[in-house]
């Protein structure tokens, strides 16, 4: 495929915003590809060069795409960069001067695909010396060589601003139609997603030995299975009740989730984002070639920092220190981690996924015998509301967060939410003091004293998992301080898009729309029912809609946004609504 015709499909892609035709467009463009291309292609719309657990990134600041757009056109680096201040778009930006460039088109050509990709590639994997005036010079041939079209997306593409709007379900939906023929093969295809978190092997497989390659899909030893979630209820009575009347209570520790993958000497961790965090915790990648007992291995646990002297557990906010990439081995020595093992989905050529519970649990306590920095996480089973009470209470005691309930017949749900898994944190006994991790979608312009910064507040969303679209639940409008009000406008400006993106829905308007991309952790005061969110939104008696909103939201934590989460992975509507019935059960007023 001609990258004028990918280009196209993209330009038809960013001018609808219905997720339906998103789909019909994503499944022609696919069906339009050749066998070697599916792969890049689905990588290329995802906006990342390969999966996220690989860690290539571009490299290319602000700054060198203003001057390839200069280099390539003829323009002024001042002339680009005046141009991308007006457009705030560097595709834009590329794609007006590329048009109006005087210079001869000496270079124009007839770029594939599979070209471009490769020579996006190299423009990531080029680094050290004399990487920025390599990387520029790549950059200038590329856009020198396209329509202004294509350069519209060569310019986005790299800046990591595609804007696409296309979402992991889309994708898959489309790869579906375009495969095997109708949506019918999206679960399947959404299983094997699960197991390797790689929609460009998936789109290669499919497209190469059809469904039934997708059928034999197995887990593969370092592409991270997509992790399980847990649900949340209130009480002990209300997880036993759920899970039929017995269950397994573990601990829940508040660190870093780990997803370890073994092979012999071979061995890597991978983050709740599937990224690989092999780098950052040596003193565990040691434990797991010393303490496992097993060759091949695949299990989580949660990082976190203990103190030996006492015996107790360092608060998050101390084992996040640990998260850095220089000076890693001296924080080993100061700050040591223990690994808290609470699940295992491979053994040794065997798939423990489909497992039930108990079964995994009990070949994890088996592989762990012995060891000391790595261990199972401390778990109970039982019916009891009594003892699972105070078990609750004593983690807490304890310094930890609460507790996680686990169905001792479930399987391991990868990459869902089910409530095979219940948490029970000691924050929303009562109230609701229970944090949600919300999507920006856009922001407002200061007024008074914040005019300055130009920053008047957030407008935020959930998501809602079975639409695959961001609700909004709430405008933040106070609690920043000066430094995240500036922080806050110069992250947003990079992402700002020209109207409301495809998959937000809302009825609120901010001053700009962004595409859906940070997470920030919110507190509230309750969550109460309002005809400006669409959050869960319902035809009330009158026929006015309706949907819920937070009272009185604040950011949490010092810092911005969680890094550690991607906007799919924010609270979800379903959570919500979860959260509104405990709080009318603990007789909060509505
Ligand atoms: P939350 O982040 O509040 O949704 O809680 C789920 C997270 O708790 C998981 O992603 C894990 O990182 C962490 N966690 C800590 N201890 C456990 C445990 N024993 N079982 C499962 N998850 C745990």
């Amino acid at each position: 495929m001609l990258f004028r015709e990918l280009a196209e499909y993209y330009d038809r892609l960013e001018a609808v915003s219905s997720r339906l035709k998103m789909i019909d467009i994503m499944t022609e463009l696919l069906k339009g590809a050749q066998k070697d291309e599916v792969a890049n292609i689905i990588y290329m719309t995802q906006g990342v060069l390969a999966p996220p657990f690989e860690g290539v990134e571009f490299g290319v600041a602000e700054k060198m795409m203003e001057e390839a757009i200069a280099v390539a056109t003829g323009y002024s680096k001042e002339d680009a960069y005046r141009d991308y201040k007006r457009q705030g778009d560097m595709g834009l930006t590329a794609q007006s001067l590329c048009g109006a460039s005087k210079l001869k088109r000496m270079n124009a050509k007839k770029n594939m695909v599979n070209e471009v990709y490769r020579i996006m590639l190299s423009v990531a994997k080029t680094s050290g010396a004399g990487s920025k005036e390599a990387k520029i010079r790549m950059l200038a041939n590329l856009l020198a060589s396209g329509t202004p079209l294509e350069a519209k997306y060569m310019a986005r593409y790299p800046m990591g601003q595609l804007r696409l709007g296309l979402g992991d379900s889309t994708i898959l939906e489309a790869l579906s139609k375009a495969g095997a023929g109708d949506r019918g093969f999206k679960a399947e295809l959404e299983r094997a997603y699960n197991l390797c978190s790689d929609l460009g092997l998936l789109g290669e497989r499919l497209f190469d030995g059809g469904p039934k390659a997708i059928e034999g899909f197995r887990i593969t030893l370092f592409k991270p299975i997509r992790p399980a979630l847990a649900e949340r209820l209130p009480t002990a009575e209300g997880i036993l009740e759920r899970m039929r009347g017995r269950c397994a209570v573990e601990q829940k520790y508040d660190g870093f989730r780990c997803q370890v993958h073994k092979d012999g000497g071979k061995v890597k961790l991978y983050s709740r984002r599937l990224e690989e965090t092999t780098g950052m915790f040596p003193d565990i990648i040691r434990a797991v070639k010393d303490e496992v007992r097993a060759d091949k291995i695949i299990f989580e646990g949660e990082a976190l920092a203990f103190n030996e002297a006492t015996n107790e557990f360092f608060p998050f906010q101390e084992t996040i220190q640990r998260k850095r990439k220089h000076g890693i081995e001296q924080k080993v020595e100061e700050m040591p981690l223990h690994l808290f093992a609470f699940d295992m989905m491979y053994l040794d050529g065997e798939d423990y996924i489909s497992k039930p519970y108990e079964k995994r649990r009990e070949a994890l306590e088996h592989v762990l015998r012995g060891s000391k920095l790595i261990l199972p996480s401390t778990m109970i089973i039982t019916s009891s509301p009594k003892e699972f009470e105070k078990f609750f209470t004593d983690s807490v005691a304890d310094g930890l967060e609460g507790i996680v309930a686990k169905d001792l017949a479930a399987p391991y749900v990868a990459g869902a939410r089910k409530f095979s898994w219940i948490k029970m944190k000691r924050s929303y006994r009562g109230e609701l003091s229970d944090t949600l991790d919300l999507v920006i979608v856009g922001y407002f312009l200061g007024r008074g004293s914040r005019a300055e910064f130009q920053f008047g507040g957030l407008l935020c969303a959930v998501y809602n998992s079975t639409k695959d679209v961001f609700e909004t639940i709430s405008k933040i409008g106070t609690g920043f301080t000066e430094a995240q009000m500036k922080e806050f406008r110069q992250m947003l400006d990079k992402i700002k898009v020209k109207s409301k993106p495809p998959r937000v829905d809302a009825v609120m308007e901010p001053d700009f729309w962004v595409y859906p991309k940070y997470v920030v952790t919110v507190k509230a005061d309750e969550i109460t029912k309002s005809p400006t969110h669409t959050c869960g939104k319902e035809r009330a008696p009158d026929g006015a809609e309706v949907g819920y909103a937070l009272r009185f939201p604040r950011i949490v934590g010092e810092g911005t946004v969680r890094s550690d989460k991607s906007a799919e992975e924010a609270t979800t509507t379903n959570e919500v609504i979860e959260l509104f019935k405990q709080q009318k059960k603990v007789g909060v007023e509505d």
